[in-house]
């Protein structure tokens, strides 16, 4: 079906279905898709906004599976959430798999002479059970945003207390490097070795256990693009996102969460120019808006960066599940309701306290954008 029709189709039926829809769309989503968004936002932002939006009844996600489940775990009774395609996860949060996780605490503790020093730590971007197991072992969440805030405020409580940060290794050792953690107390966990490749001695001697996972999307980002970007261009200044790797996070002028990337560019002065580490769809969106300004934005790479587990969700798959939910609204017990994302109760409550410890220790972050 050519676009224009998919588009007229999709507009339709969001019409109709007025006040009892919400679609929420991620920064990193296609421009096709986003245009559809009546939220835009970092995949927290979104989910916490779904919740406040209490008149909705149904909240579709266009992003990716860890999101919608964040949105269900923070959503109200009766809402939910769906995902117009469920293949969209996140290579990242796979990387964590419960069981390797749960066996990964066992031996951790079993190695620490104080075994309670350990806390685990989780970044957002992992699955609802990630999230519940740190929940249910006194640990948090953390987004891109706040990891400092959230790693600062466990060690002024707690200076000994040893990190088990999950799932992405970057954000861990950019964040804990920042607040004074040197290189070899943040030794790496690899679930497919022996005690994860560690010895007693250097758990114990751990300020951060990082999780071997990472953004296949940031990590491509290198310090020779930082060069090749400088030497094209003196001037030119080099912001990346703190998924990337720590050496080009080092090489970098700044290093922003998608929020602080989006927030450091429109504060940017006329007739600057910068090179930014993030996904493309973000970057190329960031660039027509900032050129209004005269304030020049590309890509650090040549390489289209392509988070390509959200670029999934597209016009067809949308169309597709805005259509079955009318339908489903109209025939409820013959239409069954498709595409759901929902967390069971026992790893939503678990969850939630992970999150909300986050949320008390960091204190909100700002609303999300609103998408005319
Ligand atoms: S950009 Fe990276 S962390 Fe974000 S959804 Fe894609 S793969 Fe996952």
């Amino acid at each position: 079906m050519p676009a224009e029709a998919l588009v007229e189709r999709i507009a339709r039926v969001k019409a109709r279905l007025a006040d009892r829809l919400i679609i929420l769309g991620h920064h990193y989503q296609r421009d096709e898709v986003i245009r559809f968004a009546d939220f835009t936002g970092d995949s927290l932002k979104l989910a916490r906004t779904a919740a406040a939006q209490r008149q909705a009844e149904f909240i579709v996600f266009c992003g990716v599976h860890f999101m919608a489940e964040s949105a269900d775990i923070l959503a109200g009774p009766g809402q939910k959430v769906l995902l117009p395609d469920l293949s969209a996860g996140c290579s990242m949060a796979d990387m964590a798999a419960p069981e390797q996780v749960e066996a990964c605490w066992r031996t951790l503790q079993g190695m620490l002479r104080q075994p309670e020093r350990l806390v685990p730590v989780t970044y957002v971007n992992s699955s609802a059970t990630i999230k519940a197991f740190c929940g249910r072992h006194d640990g948090l969440c953390c987004t891109s945003g706040n990891a400092r805030a959230v790693l600062e405020s466990i060690w002024r409580r707690n200076p000994r207390a040893v990190l088990l940060f999950l799932p992405d290794q970057h954000l861990g050792r950019n964040t804990g490097y920042v607040l004074g953690r040197p290189l070899d107390a943040m030794p790496l966990w690899d679930p497919y070795q022996s005690d994860g490749g560690l010895s007693p001695e250097r758990a114990d001697r751990a300020a951060l256990v990082l999780w071997d996972g990472f953004c296949s999307v940031h990590q491509e980002f290198t310090v020779e693009q930082i060069q090749r970007a400088r030497a094209a261009d003196p001037a030119v200044q080099v912001i990346v996102h703190p998924e990337c790797r720590f050496e080009v996070v080092q090489e970098a002028n700044h290093v922003g969460s998608t929020e602080g990337i989006i927030r450091a560019l429109e504060a940017a002065p006329t007739g600057s120019r910068w090179a930014v580490g993030t996904e493309i769809n973000l970057v190329q969106r960031l660039a027509r808006r900032m050129a209004q300004r005269h304030v020049q934005v590309a890509s650090l790479s040549n390489c289209p960066c392509l988070c390509e587990t959200m670029y999934r969700i597209d016009l067809p798959h949308l169309a597709w599940l805005l259509e079955s939910l009318e339908r489903h609204c109209r025939e409820p017990a013959r239409t069954p309701l498709m595409n759901r994302v929902v967390v069971d109760e026992p790893t939503k409550q678990d969850a939630r306290r992970a999150l909300e410890k986050m949320l008390e220790l960091t204190d909100a972050p700002a609303s999300p954008t609103a998408h005319p």
